[in-house]
């Protein structure tokens, strides 16, 4: 108790120092232009600002390494980007994902059916809507879904260094603090791989999770639409992107109920992003060890 107090202070003066400290570099950047003849002086405080930030970061992230459970991804994963798993085996499997949440209403109605149909999801948060209603954080991870990190605030532009670490770390650890999991996967907003958060996380070994079927639902079509969406490119070892989150959800809770009902009745049970990982990795040990016993057949028969 004591400790995580402790934690929750030490990591609240962090966040405070960040958001502090962002403001100020640009005017002493100015100073440092040459308009002002305390050059020098400016030049030590620029310095020493840079390496305040960069000791906090370090430590907010080494914070968020030790505290904390991990979702079970096979190493090969770590750090690589997935559509969707491949599988061998012939199960049919799909992974629902959830994205831009927590979000009132919508958030719970989704939790609701997913609860009466005994399915677990995947949900990519924000870490500001977390910041907003953390409960429905926590009701997520209390009835046994998935968190994957979405960053802080959903921005597009491209982000230098130490903006992406800011969207990732700030995120995950007010996920942790609020759950106590410590999150492996990420997810980067509007799929965007190339400005620079995405390299952030995949650095730090999150593994990136795409999907191989697009609802839409975020231009809110209608709801038949919406599942003629999900059903189109679906495939065992699918991930249906959806989202409980960002606006106006209606829609995707309308269809939820009948998305569900029609993968059953094709056949499809539903796991979690690390469930669907584990299975790829099943399948590629199982490939691997059945090659090699056919490379040693091949040796001692010639
Ligand atoms: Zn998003």
């Amino acid at each position: 108790m004591h400790k995580n107090k402790l934690f929750l202070y030490s990591s609240t003066i962090l966040i405070a120092s960040f958001i502090v400290l962002a403001p100020i570099e640009p005017k002493v950047s100015q100073a440092q232009s040459g308009q002002n003849n305390a050059t020098g002086i400016s030049d030590g405080i620029h310095q020493r600002i840079e390496e305040f930030k960069e000791t906090m970061l370090t430590i907010l992230k080494q914070q968020a390494q030790v505290k904390g459970l991990s979702y079970t991804v096979p190493p090969n994963f770590q750090g690589t980007t997935i559509k969707a798993a491949k599988l061998t085996s012939s199960e049919k499997v799909i992974a629902l994902t959830f994205d831009d949440g927590p979000w009132p209403e919508s958030t719970n109605q989704v939790l609701d059916i997913l609860k009466s149909n005994n399915i677990k999801a995947t949900f990519f948060v924000i870490g500001q809507n977390v910041k907003n209603y953390p409960d429905l954080l926590k009701r997520e991870n209390a009835e046994g879904h998935v968190i994957g990190n979405h960053t802080w605030h959903h921005w597009y532009q491209f982000m230098n260094e130490q903006t992406a670490a800011y969207e990732i770390e700030r995120t995950a650890e007010l996920v942790n603090r609020i759950t106590g999991v410590k999150t492996n996967l990420f997810r980067p907003p509007g799929g965007i791989m190339d400005n620079g958060v995405a390299d952030y996380a995949r650095n730090r070994k999150y593994t990136i999770i795409l999907w191989s079927s697009d609802s839409a639902d975020y231009s809110r079509p209608a709801v038949p639409k919406l599942i003629k969406n999900v059903f189109r490119k679906t495939k065992p070892g699918g991930i249906v992107l959806m989202h409980d989150g960002g606006g106006n959800r209606s829609r995707t809770v309308q269809a939820l109920p009948e998305i569900i009902a029609k993968f059953r009745n094709e056949g499809y049970r539903f796991v979690t992003i690390p469930e669907l990982l584990q299975m790829e990795d099943k399948d590629r040990s199982f490939l691997a060890k059945k090659n090699s016993e056919g490379i040693k057949q091949e040796a001692t028969h010639p």
